[in-house]
Formats: C-alpha cells, sequence, structure tokens
C-alpha cells in the first residue's frame, strides 16, 4: 500500500531535530532506520504528517567503550551491531541478538535506537538491554537525560521518550570480570519475530557463585520483561544445573504471553523455561572461559 501524504525534513543537527520536533508535536516522527515506521506508514497504522529524517546528523553512529560504558550511538544500523569485533569479543550477548533480528537486508537500515523507540515488545534488544542493566540517553531542548531501561518500557509501543525527544545513545555497563551472556529466541523462521527469547546476563565471583544475574523476555507481555525474582533466586549461588533449571521455572511464572498466530499462551510459557535454561547455561559458559 502507498502511506498517506507526508512532509518530509531532513535536519543536520540534533538541536535542529528537536526544534522541528517541537515545532510539529504529535504529529512529527523520527525517521531512522524505516523497517518498523514505513511498513506502519504503508498499513495506515501510523499517519504522521512530518518525517524527520535523523539519518543524515553526523555522530549518531558509533559503538567505542568510554570508561566505564559500552556507548552505541543511536543511528547505528543492526548490521554494524552485527559485525562489531568488540561487541562480539566482549559482549557476545549483543551479538547473539542482533544477528538474530529479521534478515540482512533490514538489518542494513535498521537502527538500534529505533529497535528500541518503537517500543515493540516483539524487538529483541529491550530484553537483552534489561539483562545488562542498559540506559538510554535521550536527548531534548534541555539537553540530555539518561533512562534505566527497566524504566524505559512504559506499555506496548509506548517508551518513556517525551515526543520530542531523540534517543542518542545507548550506554551498557562494562562487564565485571568472570561476566557471560547469551541470547537465545525461537522463531518460526528465519527472519521472523521471536515466538519467544530470552537474555540471561551472570557475573561469578572466583568460587564460581553468582554475584549478578540479568534475565530479560521477548514477546511474551506487553513490554520486554525483566524476570527479577529469577534473577534474585541466582544471587549468591552455585550456577548448577538444578539452580538453572529453578530459575527457569521462575522466568516462566514472570511471563505474561497471550495466545497468537504464534502459538497459545502455554507453549509460549514452556519456551520461556526452555529458552531461559539454555540461555543461562551458555553465559555461565562464556563467564567461565
Ligand atoms: C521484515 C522485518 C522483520 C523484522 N524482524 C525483527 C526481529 O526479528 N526482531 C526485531 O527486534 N526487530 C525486527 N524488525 C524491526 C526492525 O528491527 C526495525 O528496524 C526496528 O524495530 C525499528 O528500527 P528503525 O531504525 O527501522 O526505526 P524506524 O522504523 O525508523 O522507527 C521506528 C519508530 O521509532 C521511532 N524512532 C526511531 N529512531 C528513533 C530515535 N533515535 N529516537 C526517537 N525515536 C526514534 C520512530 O519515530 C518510529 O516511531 C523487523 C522489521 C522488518 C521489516
Amino acid at each position: 500500500m502507498i502511506p498517506p501524504v507526508f512532509e518530509y525534513l531532513r535536519p543536520a543537527t540534533i538541536p535542529e531535530a528537536v526544534s522541528l520536533l517541537q515545532l510539529h508535536g504529535e504529529d512529527a516522527k523520527i525517521l531512522s532506520g524505516g523497517q518498523s515506521l514505513i511498513p506502519m506508514m504503508k498499513l495506515r497504522l501510523a499517519r504522521p504528517a512530518w518525517l524527520i529524517d535523523i539519518n543524515h546528523i553526523p555522530d549518531l553512529a558509533y559503538i567505542r567503550e568510554d570508561g566505564r560504558y559500552l556507548k552505541i550511538g543511536g543511528l547505528t544500523r543492526e548490521a554494524d551491531v552485527e559485525g562489531s569485533d568488540l561487541v562480539r569479543s566482549k559482549y557476545p550477548i549483543i551479538h547473539d541478538t542482533a544477528r538474530v533480528i529479521a534478515d540482512p537486508q533490514v538489518r542494513n537500515l535498521a537502527t538500534i535506537g529505533g529497535n528500541l523507540a518503537h517500543g515493540d515488545p516483539a524487538n529483541d534488544h529491550g530484553a537483552t538491554m534489561l539483562a545488562l542493566e542498559a540506559e538510554v540517553i535521550a536527548t531534548g531542548v534541555n539537553g540530555e537525560r539518561s533512562i534505566p531501561v527497566q524504566d524505559f518500557f512504559v506499555s506496548i509501543f509506548t517508551t518513556a521518550l517525551e515526543h520530542d525527544e531523540i534517543l542518542t545513545e545507548i550506554r551498557v555497563p562494562v562487564p565485571a570480570a568472570r561476566s557471560g551472556g547469551a541470547y537465545f529466541k525461537l522463531e518460526r523462521k528465519v527472519g521472523d519475530f521471536a515466538t519467544a527469547a530470552v537474555a540471561a546476563q551472570v557475573t561469578l565471583d572466583s568460587g564460581d557463585s553468582c554475584t549478578k544475574a540479568g534475565i530479560g523476555l521477548t514477546n511474551v507481555g506487553p513490554t520486554p520483561i525483566r524476570a527479577g525474582k529469577a534473577e534474585a533466586f541466582l544471587r549468591g549461588k552455585k550456577l548448577d544445573a538444578q539452580t538453572i533449571a529453578e530459575a527457569a521455572r521462575l522466568a516462566m511464572d514472570e511471563s505474561q504471553p497471550s495466545a497468537d498466530l504464534r502459538g497459545p499462551a502455554e507453549y509460549k510459557k514452556g519456551l520461556v523455561k526452555e529458552l531461559t535454561r539454555r540461555a543461562l547455561t551458555r553465559a555461565v559458559e562464556r563467564a567461565s572461559r
């Protein structure tokens, strides 16, 4: 289908983009990779009168470590996240996540900022960023503010971003020694959204006890879900098969799936349990290397 009529604006700087968002209010939308927004416009599920294309703003796409954080620019393409040696070697959970998003064509355009800002519970980065306790940097008229990812997802397709704010950066705390993470996703076919997926990140002490655990769930509720009870259960324990199995059961209890074309709710709950088990097992392997 053809989208409704819209005006196209191409700011050259972030302040210019923010003032255009202010000027046009709720009728304006940021255009990033366009991989969610354009299909929604074609289906007439979104009808922005103004598209503010941020693709030509310099210095919004980068991946670098800077002191305490891995910093990823909001306009960084999924293909660049997937291809980053730094991400692959030190943040394998993010590499696992980027490589199972859609297909290579989509990943060449789609951005990590758009993935989070869209607020779709089926999008993959949300759960991973919850497991990593990341922060989102929102830039608006009053400058930058930091939003913990835990507070970022408000409800389905709704985030804590104000309409005149741009997601400019994602900050992931640099993991402590003996940390590891993994993302496991079940999709009906390559390129599909998750039927369910689980992100798990753990840190072990020198005696192999868990000092920190993060677990995020994809597409089993109105937002990405942090499985806090499962995380708390793991802390202070040695992560053997029995402990992991119990945490997986707790994560399953924290999921809130509904039945849809990808399957009944009970099936998805069972998936959360198994995918949590697999993600935690891989996370422990990686933390132990
Ligand atoms: C065939 C197909 C399969 C897909 N499969 C998956 C999948 O398996 N997993 C997955 O996670 N995703 C999947 N996606 C979605 C894809 O990852 C999208 O690209 C992503 O959801 C949005 O990123 P984008 O850069 O394309 O954003 P856009 O489509 O440009 O924008 C999406 C929304 O976010 C807003 N926005 C974008 N960037 C910013 C910003 N920096 N600041 C503030 N607001 C912003 C826009 O205004 C818009 O409302 C798929 C998409 C397609 C077309």
